[in-house]
């Protein structure tokens, strides 16, 4: 396999990766599986860990799994797609627990359009506290009209 299909392959998951996540976010989560993400909207400040938490291994376990047989096997594309999935991972707890919720908090505050756009719309997402709630369900893709407001107010500064 070539080095441009295996870039490819990872790319192409990753993006694929927030669709998947949307689609978790707006059958699962706010779906039949409600009762591990309510205490994200509900959130109980002394607690460390949410149920919702568990969603990771939604990610983390494909991700592993494709990489550990493409080490074991050799199945270069299973690699690239276990690769695309756990930087989308990474790249969701980067935006969602840290520069959103700063769960942990590693940088001060968002400055750039498009960082403020996320988090604009999810605190939006966040409004609503109920299982019938779809509005800006995505992560990384957000829309429009958040893209839009963000950068007339960074062209205003
Ligand atoms: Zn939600
Ligand atoms: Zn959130």
């Amino acid at each position: 396999m070539g080095r441009l299909s295996w870039i490819a392959i990872f790319i192409s998951t990753f993006f694929f990766m927030e669709l998947a996540a949307y689609l978790l976010h707006k059958y699962v989560m706010h779906g039949f599986l409600w009762s591990l993400h309510q205490d994200h909207h509900v959130q109980n400040k002394n607690r460390k860990w949410q149920k919702n938490d568990f969603f990771a291994f939604v990610f983390a376990i494909p991700s592993f799994c494709f990489i550990l047989i493409d080490s074991l096997l050799g199945a270069p594309a299973l690699g690239s797609i276990g690769f695309g999935i756990m930087a989308y991972g990474g790249a969701y707890f980067l935006v969602h627990e840290v520069i959103i919720h700063r769960r942990i908090v590693l940088f001060s505050r968002l400055k750039h359009w498009y960082l403020v756009a996320l988090n604009t719309a999810h605190k939006v997402h966040h409004a609503n506290h109920g299982k019938e709630n779809t509005h800006s369900l995505g992560m990384l893709v957000v829309p429009w009209k958040y893209f839009r407001d963000s950068r007339i107010k960074n062209n205003k500064k």
